[in-house]
């Protein structure tokens, strides 16, 4: 048997033989400890146990076959390199051994420094420690007392669970007893008591004495990095950074080298450039004297890297020398941990390092200008959720301000203003030139212009999903919601928060990033990115490396896209805006904001009336109006195409609530007065009553039950479009029908429609598209025959994904949600990144059935997804023509256009 030596998988790598691409296998940590060994870097010895052994190890509990056998041979070698074997009582090897994974997860996992130190060896180290110079046999004794007591403090917290704070509260202890604050004040005694103290608090906890047998310490250190992977905090970090649950730990095991022997020792952690800003030049800190754990730790205060150009020319010319290498070897921000022993630098870690959304625009951009990448990689390594980061005004954390109340960061940036309770007040103060917050228990679909005249808004109920959120993160508008610490009165015009009272005219700022609400102005930033996609700063000719970076990266994004973008817009205001952040145009105009506010009025006459007559003067009276509202859009976007969507929620959206009219009617009856009106109001209102509205009359069906309402839709754009040309600009208008699922609903529209637009545009060169919405099912099934009447597509996601899982979207999210993202059912809501397999698939055989039955047909989509990354990317591997966001989403679309077609086209050949 033993003879027939089958190939054993490998478990164990030394560094010598990893590589910068093996982070899967070997963790981040040990793949770039592999790739600085290769390089020629100076990095003490040591091995790598793969993720795949912490897999195995995760599933049985216990190490896999031949792992062991391997850490000895590794281990082995490596005794042979160092001259010395691990915790020899004479001259001890000692290692480190270290958690790594494939994507950092800072602080999460473990760290376990002088495996191999006991009773024995700790007398051997320092006899080693003092052997090159005799003075300092008294710093030797220290040094070896101080990491002994280390690693009796990191195994007992780390592998043994004993309580981090009884080895704090003993080491507290021995500087008070010793009349210091300066763990650098104890001497070898006063470590060798605290030892014996750390010794007791681990046999308090374990019920066993503090392994002494090396070997023993590192195989059950190797056990406690594997078991840190499921570690509450790291399973709770994963979810949160949408780690995947399933990759593993490797550990790291390596030679220890010691900024702890002295003041020619000391260890740091640097940038190669300003992490936060982008800047060029070197950024870090120094310890001198300490082992590595004592930097983060903020135990002593470090001084600056450039400091120690004076402690230790030499080792800082070396280091400067080193980082420069890794730069343009990784081509990229690294950052590093190292350790300088008596003098000689050692290297301990490097990684591509994480940096702010502005950094990271500014570095590509400098690494562009460097040589070192092409504007693609540039393209590739920033993203749209760092822009849109970049997009929202910030408040300057320069000042002291400790909020009242903590909501959901529900849409992200920061505001400040005037309080007001309702959308008129909002209005008004708005026009005056005041900054407002609207404040409301929740928002609803009256309260659209006080929210857009509002800086920010703040609501006391509803989460990330509630129409404020979704409304106010289409406006790119900061909001934070559910910030149920707040009592909002809205008839008395004022909130109480905390025992405080806040009337209207009270100044509140609002941060929709972290959800804080603070009283009174906190200052704000606005944002030079947005200020560059409005065109008030020019990136020609401005000093701002951020500016520059964004302009250059979006044109070649602009320049590599397949993708047109366009955008959602009701408004010419919004058409304008959308226009300066790139849109190429309207994907997404919908009529039924129209028929908001006053106008609301029109629409209950068309409700109620009782015959033609009252029906055609309701509607005759909308016309004009709808008319001005599509004039001023076409105007605004000459020469684009602009699709606009025929009416589609229900109607009785337009109308009261039946509880407040049954109530009205009541109290109008009681006191005797004339409630004709009211009552046929409410006798609407419960003849329309639907139990499943979402499925019930709306859209395509609205058209088709009520005469004349498309009609005259299409009549307005037809005539609006006839005007503004013949004004001497161009208007593309595509008539959209919504909620479409058989070709006969659509034929019908169509064949209506068509009849209007011959008879409004006659000869004045007006060409009007007529397509559909594809957000029914089965409409993404017969597309093929659809196609057929419909000269576009437009895919209606959030619908489909309603529709397509069968999930009421305002219910779902807030009711059970959160237990699918638990269960992993899905990683992201569906109805924030699009569900590639399902309803995406619904997209793909659309797109495809479509194309077949009309070549020339136009695919487009609109919804919530035109704007989010991952989804951006699906839309251009199907193939459509153009994505539809809100304004705000415009830019972020256009950058993740770019990124998808660099991603999946390859690079760029001319
Ligand atoms: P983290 O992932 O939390 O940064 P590390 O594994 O990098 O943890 O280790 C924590 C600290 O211990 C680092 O600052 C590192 O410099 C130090 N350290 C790790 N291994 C050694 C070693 N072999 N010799 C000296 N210091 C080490
Ligand atoms: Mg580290
Ligand atoms: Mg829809």
């Amino acid at each position: 048997m033993a003879k027939q030596e089958t190939v054993e998988h490998k478990y164990v790598y030394a560094f010598a033989e990893g590589n910068k691409d093996l982070k899967e296998l070997l963790g981040g940590k040990g793949a770039n400890l592999a790739e600085m060994t290769n390089l020629g870097l100076p990095v003490p010895p040591g091995f790598t146990i793969t993720t795949e052994a912490c897999k195995a190890y995760l599933v049985t509990g216990e190490e896999p076959d031949g792992l062991a056998d391997q850490i000895a041979a590794h281990l082995a070698s490596l005794e042979q390199a160092m001259g010395k074997r691990l915790g020899d009582p004479e001259d001890p090897l000692l290692v480190s051994v270290r958690s790594g994974a494939k994507f950092s997860m800072p602080g999460m996992m473990e760290t376990v420094l002088n495996v191999g130190l006991n009773d024995r060896s700790v007398q051997g180290l320092a006899r080693q420690a003092s052997g090159a110079d005799a003075q300092t046999s008294g710093g030797a004794d220290r040094f070896a007392w101080d990491s002994y007591r280390r690693l009796i403090q990191m195994f007992g917290k780390t592998v043994c669970e004993v309580p981090g704070e009884e080895f704090e509260h003993a080491l507290d202890d021995a500087k008070r007893a010793k009349g210091t604050h300066d763990d650098l004040d104890l001497d070898a005694d006063d470590l060798r008591g605290l030892v014996d103290a750390y010794k007791k608090i681990f046999f308090k906890h374990t019920g066993r004495e503090f392994p002494q047998e090396p070997r023993e310490q590192l195989d059950l250190a190797i056990r406690a990095v594997f078991e840190s992977w499921n570690a509450e905090r790291a399973v709770l970090y994963r979810r949160q950074e949408r780690i995947p649950a399933d990759l593993g730990t490797a550990v790291n095991v390596v030679a220890m080298v010691f900024g702890n022997l002295g003041p020619d020792s000391g260890t740091g952690v640097a940038f190669t450039r300003d992490p936060a800003s982008g800047a060029q030049g070197i950024y870090g800190d120094y310890l001198a004297n300490a082992q590595g754990e004592d930097v983060v730790a903020g135990i002593r205060n470090t001084v600056p890297l450039q400091e120690l150009e004076r402690l230790d020319k030499k080792s800082y010319d070396e280091l400067l020398g080193i980082m420069a290498r890794l730069e343009g070897h990784y081509r990229d921000l690294c950052d590093i941990e190292f350790t300088i022993e008596r003098g000689k630098l050692w290297m301990l870690q490097t990684r591509v390092g994480k940096r702010t959304a502005a950094a990271a625009f500014v570095i590509a951009g400098q690494l562009v200008d460097e040589g070192l990448i092409d504007l693609d990689e540039a393209l590739h390594r920033v993203n749209g959720a760092q822009l849109a980061q970049l997009m929202f005004p910030r408040f300057r954390l320069d000042h002291e301000f400790q909020p009242v109340a903590k909501g959901i960061g529900a849409s992200p940036g920061a505001a400040s203003g005037k309080v007001v309770f309702t959308s008129a007040r909002a209005v008004e103060l708005a026009a005056e030139g005041e900054s407002v917050i609207l404040v409301r228990r929740e928002t609803n679909p009256d309260d659209l212009n006080g929210m857009i005249a509002a800086q920010g808004i703040l609501t006391s109920r509803g989460g990330k999903t509630s129409h404020a959120a979704v409304v106010a993160r289409g406006m790119g508008k900061t909001c934070v919601s559910g910030a149920d610490e707040i009592e909002v009165n809205v008839p008395q015009r004022r909130f109480v928060v905390g025992g405080q009272t806040v009337v209207e005219g009270d100044v509140v700022s609002i941060d929709g990033t972290t959800g804080k609400v603070y009283l009174g102005e906190v200052p704000v930033m606005p944002s030079e990115v947005v200020q560059y996609f409005e065109g008030s700063l020019d990136p020609e000719h401005v000093d701002n490396p951020l500016v520059r970076a964004v302009h250059r990266i979006m044109s070649h994004a602009d320049g590599r896209r397949r993708l047109a973008v366009r955008t959602n817009a009701d408004t010419g205001a919004d058409a304008a805006r959308a226009r300066r952040f790139g849109a190429e145009g309207i994907g997404l105009c919908r009529t039924e904001h129209m028929f908001l506010g006053d106008r609301r009025e029109l629409v209950e006459r068309l409700i109620l009336a009782r015959d033609n007559t009252e029906r055609e003067a309701a509607l005759a009276a909308l016309l004009p109006l709808q008319r001005a509202d599509f004039e001023e859009i076409f105007r605004e976007m000459d020469g684009m195409p602009v699709t606009v969507r025929l009416i589609d929620p229900p109607l009785h959206e337009f109308l009261p609530p039946l509880e407040q009219l049954a109530v009205n009617v009541a109290v109008a009856q009681e006191r005797g007065e004339d409630v004709a009106q009211e009552e046929a109001l409410l006798a609407a209102v419960r003849r329309m009553h639907e139990e499943n509205p979402m499925l019930g009359l709306r859209g395509v069906r609205l058209g088709l039950v009520i005469p004349g309402l498309f009609a005259m839709q299409v009549r307005a754009i037809a005539e609006a479009a006839v005007t503004v040309t013949r004004s001497g600009a161009v208007a593309r208008p595509e008539i959209m029908v919504p909620l479409v699922g058989a070709v006969q609903e659509l034929e019908t529209v169509r064949a209506e429609a068509e009849k209007i637009i011959a008879e409004v545009v006659g000869d004045s060169g007006v060409e009007v598209l007529i397509g559909t919405m594809i957000e029914v099912p089965r409409a993404a099934l017969t597309a093929g025959q659809i196609a057929e009447a419909a000269q576009f597509f437009s895919f209606g996601t959030n619908d489909l994904t309603q529709m397509g899982w069968g999930f009421s979207r305002d219910d779902v999210e807030g009711a059970f949600f959160w237990r699918y993202l638990e269960l992993g059912i899905f990683g992201i809501s569906p109805f924030e990144s699009i569900d590639r397999d399902g309803v995406g698939r619904l997209v793909r055989i659309a797109a495809e059935e479509g194309r077949a039955a009309r070549p020339e047909l136009k695919l487009g989509v609109c919804g919530e997804h035109g704007g989010d990354p991952e989804s951006v990317h699906f839309f251009h591997e199907v193939g459509l023509d153009y994505v539809s966001c809100s304004p705000f989403r415009v830019p972020v679309a256009r950058l993740e256009a770019g990124r998808a077609a660099v991603e999946t086209d390859g690079s760029d050949s001319r």
